[in-house]
């Protein structure tokens, strides 16, 4: 029994971040659900449970891993964008943050300066802003 188990499992491709994200999510729903009652929940736990055991009970490990690299690129994207958001606004007494309009960088400048006309470190776009 053991041995059939473990035959079974060989060669698995198991669990990654995006294997434990998508079982959070699962279990998120699961207790919203017991809660409200949401069919919508149910599913997508029920969804978020078969998904799980499908990619960790796959054999292509690289089709696999390159789904978990772009989870991990998404997932940085948005908390990069989170730790920028926590960043500016801590510094939000003596700096203002402006979006280049030509490539959207975001750049910083010191408060207390009236109008002024910024230039752009990456694109070297020049914009008129109150400092
Ligand atoms: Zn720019």
């Amino acid at each position: 029994m053991r041995d059939k188990l473990r035959e079974f499992m060989s060669g698995r491709y198991g669990s990654d971040q995006l294997g434990r994200f998508t079982m959070g999510v699962g279990l998120v729903s699961l207790i919203l659900y017991m809660f409200f009652h949401i069919r919508i929940l149910y599913w997508i736990t029920l969804l978020c449970l078969i998904w799980y055991y499908w990619r960790a009970l796959s054999r292509d490990h690289s089709k696999r891993s390159e789904e978990n690299l772009r989870f991990l690129q998404i997932e940085e994207r948005i908390t990069g964008r989170f730790r920028t958001a926590k960043k500016e606004f801590s510094q939000r007494r003596d700096y203002r943050f402006y979006s280049c309009p030509n490539c959207h960088q975001r750049i910083r400048v010191p408060r207390g300066h009236g109008r002024i006309s910024i230039t752009c470190p990456r694109c070297r776009n020049e914009f008129i802003r109150k400092s």
